[in-house]
């Protein structure tokens, strides 16, 4: 099985520069759009965002209940799956810390994407929690 996250190009751009906002301090939001998954290949296509202006701390990031109930509503206005939630990592690379994995990926549950931004190191990445529990680096793709 191969794990893809294609965004639209706009919405890279719109979720990067969200976190551009406060480099040095963690944000976060959501990523909405449509899950294809078929025998070889899952793929989380990207068409939107939610997300609040609102930061962590250097190092963290609490996405908390309310936030995911009100991207929730988002995206079910919007008529898309809530696919995953992205955040930044300030001044840190974009690796998935241990809260990621244990925390921040079980918040959602399984099928879902956590995508990691370091605005220091311009660094972009992704992983998807499978339906078996597991988590896998995700390619990343952009359409236009
Ligand atoms: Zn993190």
């Amino acid at each position: 099985m191969q794990y893809y996250v294609n965004f639209l190009n706009d919405v890279k751009r719109e979720m990067i520069y969200h976190t551009l906002e406060n480099p040095k301090l963690e944000c976060g939001g959501f990523l909405l759009g449509h899950l294809n998954i078929n025998n070889e290949k899952t793929s989380c296509e990207v068409e939107d965002l939610y997300y609040e202006r609102r930061c962590g701390t250097d190092c963290e990031f609490r996405f908390g209940l309310s936030y995911l109930i009100r991207a929730l509503k988002e995206a079910e206005t919007k008529e898309l799956e809530l696919l995953g939630t992205y955040h930044s990592h300030g001044q840190y690379p974009a690796t998935l810390s241990y809260i990621d994995h244990h925390n921040l990926q079980y918040y959602l549950g399984l099928n879902k994407v956590t995508m990691v931004y370091s605005p220091a190191y311009s660094q972009l990445l992704g992983e998807f929690l499978n339906d078996k529990g597991v988590s896998n680096r995700v390619k990343i793709l952009t359409r236009y």
